[in-house]
């Protein structure tokens, strides 16, 4: 299923200034590089909304400095501090999850879905449903309901970009116009920090060194995914419904680099590819301009000073979140949905010292074999698959 059609490439309005944005997880890693973003560019960009979940004097800072309409914290026993922090400026303070949807409704050219995790599946939705050019990081959303997702986004007339790094590259190199030319594409993956760590070794590791990525500076969760290679699971599950390809046309590389961001094989046996340094503001600003270009403060790349690319193929013993991502994908129909629900209570687990960094997967696997895979009909019966996936990853846990 392609998310953008060879009609939509010319946005009418793509060129209307400003063009108003709209944040959903202002105050996390790539919330804060679009707040620099849009900081930098004030006659470019107005901002309608901004959200948080609790950092609500971060949150009550960007939205003076940003001059955002509306500030919206998830967490609702922060109301009144945000109150108070936005007190004599114009900017209108709301609270709550539903206060977050109705944050994604309001009337912004782009809606940025940075918010982590399932939690950002109905703001998505609501954004996909009023017809807005969606900027996806939340990859979460379309691991869990994907086929749905892209079946609003149509319905709706909205635009998906996606902004996780792989599938920006991805999406400015693959030929939407003879999608039946491309043969394979290819996600590069870091490896993370445990690429050269033994099975042994990652036993023995902590939320400390499993945070600590090579190359990006992320949120907790997503660095912990890269850990495992569960993140380049989730993006393979993501690619497929972005890109028009089968399970069997996505395939994961490690560069340790991230250089090559990812690459698309056609059959000819041309490959293109998209460089850049791993500054998660050139995908961002990407998305923001599309179709235009902006420039971004991103470090230039040199490719005379890093001298060496290496790639290698990925190892499914030592990261067996992989396999199970790449079975989901196989498998379909709810099976994604109870990965990613399974994870993501898996590495809150790890991340709180209850389990041990090899346990994630282990968990999600015995998670997965419980439940099997079933029909996904609408967004209730994903909400609540989810739900019932979460309970179980709990349970799990418990009797470990
Ligand atoms: P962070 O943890 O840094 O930020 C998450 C954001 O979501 C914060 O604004 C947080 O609010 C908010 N949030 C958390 N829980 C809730 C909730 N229950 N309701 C509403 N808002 C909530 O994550 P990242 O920025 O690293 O990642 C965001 C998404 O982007 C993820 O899906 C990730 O996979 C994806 N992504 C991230 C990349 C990166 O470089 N970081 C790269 C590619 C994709 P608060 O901070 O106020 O608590």
């Amino acid at each position: 299923m392609a998310v953008v059609s060879a009609s939509q490439k010319i946005r009418p309005d793509a060129s209307a200034q400003p063009r108003s944005v709209s944040v959903l997880g202002s105050t996390g890693s790539i919330g804060c590089n679009t707040v620099d973003l849009l900081m930098r560019n004030p006659d470019t960009f107005c901002v309608e909304a901004l959200t948080g979940n609790r950092n609500v004097t971060l949150l009550a800072e960007q939205a003076v400095k940003l001059g955002a309409r509306q500030a919206v914290i998830a967490d609702e026993s922060l109301y009144s501090e945000l109150k108070s922090l936005l007190s004599g400026t114009s900017v209108e303070a709301a609270a709550g999850d539903a206060a977050v949807v109705d944050a994604a409704g309001r009337p912004s050219d782009i809606v940025v879905a940075a918010i982590v995790g399932t939690a950002g599946l109905k703001p998505t939705l609501q954004a996909a449903r009023r017809g807005a050019l969606v900027a996806l990081a939340n990859k979460e959303t379309l691991v869990s309901a994907g086929a749905i997702m892209t079946e609003e986004v149509k319905s709706g007339g909205a635009t998906l970009i996606p902004v996780d790094s792989e599938h920006s590259a991805i999406f400015q190199v693959f030929d939407f116009d003879r999608a039946d030319a491309v043969s394979k594409i290819t996600l590069t993956a870091s490896g993370g920090p445990f690429r050269e760590k033994s099975l042994a070794e990652m036993a023995a590791m902590t939320p400390e060194q499993a945070v600590a990525h090579p190359n990006w500076d992320m949120g907790a969760k997503i660095s912990i995914d890269s850990a495992t290679m569960m993140n380049k699971g989730l993006e393979m599950i993501e690619a497929f419904h972005l890109f028009p390809v089968a399970t069997d046309q996505i395939e994961v590389l490690v560069h340790p680099q991230s250089v090559i961001h990812s690459m698309v094989s056609y059959v000819d046996g041309s490959v293109l590819a998209q460089l850049g340094t791993p500054d998660m503001r050139t995908p961002i600003a990407y998305a923001l301009a599309w179709p235009a270009r902006m420039a971004a403060p991103s470090p230039t790349l040199s490719l005379a000073e890093i001298g060496t690319l290496s790639f290698e193929a990925p190892d499914m013993k030592r990261f067996p979140a992989l396999r199970l991502a790449r079975e989901s994908l196989e498998a379909g129909r709810s099976a994604p949905t109870v990965l990613n629900g399974a994870n993501e209570v898996a590495v809150a687990a790890f991340l709180n010292r209850e389990i041990g960094f090899l346990d994630i997967a282990h968990v999600v696997e015995t998670v997965l074999d419980e439940m099997g895979a079933v029909t996904l009909g609408d967004i209730e019966t994903v909400f609540a698959i989810d739900a019932e996936a979460r309970a179980r990853t709990v349970a799990v846990i418990a009797n470990k």
